[in-house]
């Protein structure tokens, strides 16, 4: 019998990269935490809540490295970036406690998780899902992986981000509602976890938007820096 062979090539491996190693991280699914820091909560008009984190998806499609310089994207007049902590997992989590959660996290990275802000309010207000305003390419920028057994789990440390100098984000870790173990946790409730799966955990407060010529930068305290320039719309 033949073998059968692809009609189409195959999509090509998102994939970021492991500080301080040649190996690359394949990421399997993109997972994000809503409204996870109370002050941002607040600016989007909600007050958080703090009985259990809520999610919404990203294809690995969307990842980009940081670095990289992404277009305007289209469809959208307020295009946010939101600077988060980003747990990539490194063993399978399924109905795991909290402190089984962290014994399978393989590290952690600097995130952006880029927003089409007015499409994500248009959909939200129909109740409609919020896949136009989240998921979209280059909507997921992930900068290298930094090994747990090199940075610890982090929770606790300054979360920053500047757009051309300026700060526009400035918080903590210790302020996240609902912390890494208890996201991982919860998450495993659902999706049986594997490696491969990252989880953007929430954004602080001070969002806004961005406009061709912007440059990102965001950081978080043992973790290093992710960078990102906004080029011209297609
Ligand atoms: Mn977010």
């Amino acid at each position: 019998m033949r073998t059968k062979t692809y009609r189409f090539p195959p999509p090509p491996v998102s994939a970021v990269a492991i500080a301080g190693s040649t190996e690359l991280y394949a990421i399997n699914r993109i997972f994000c935490v809503g409204r996870n820091y109370e002050a941002h909560a607040k600016e989007m008009g909600f007050v958080a809540d703090r009985e259990a984190p809520f999610y919404f998806t990203k294809a690995p499609a969307a990842f980009a490295a940081s670095g990289a310089t992404v277009p305007y994207p289209p469809g959208t007049g307020n295009f946010h970036y939101e600077m988060e902590l980003v747990v990539a997992m490194g063993a399978p989590a399924f109905r795991v406690t909290a402190d089984a959660a962290l014994a399978a996290i393989f590290g952690y990275g600097c995130g952006l998780d880029m927003t089409r802000r007015d499409l994500q309010i248009a959909s939200r207000d129909k109740g409609r899902p919020w896949s136009l305003g989240k998921d979209f390419e280059s909507a997921a920028i992930l900068a290298p992986l930094v090994p747990a057994k090199e940075c610890g789990h982090p929770s606790r440390g300054a979360i920053a981000l500047q757009v051309n100098g300026v700060t526009r984000q400035q918080a903590d870790l210790s302020m996240m509602i609902h912390p890494v173990a208890s996201i991982v946790a919860d998450l495993s409730k659902y999706y049986h976890l594997q490696a491969g799966d990252v989880i953007y955990t929430g954004t602080p407060e001070g969002v806004s938007a961005l406009k061709a010529g912007d440059r990102v930068v965001g950081s978080i305290e043992g973790l290093g820096e992710i960078h990102l320039a906004i080029g011209p719309a297609e």
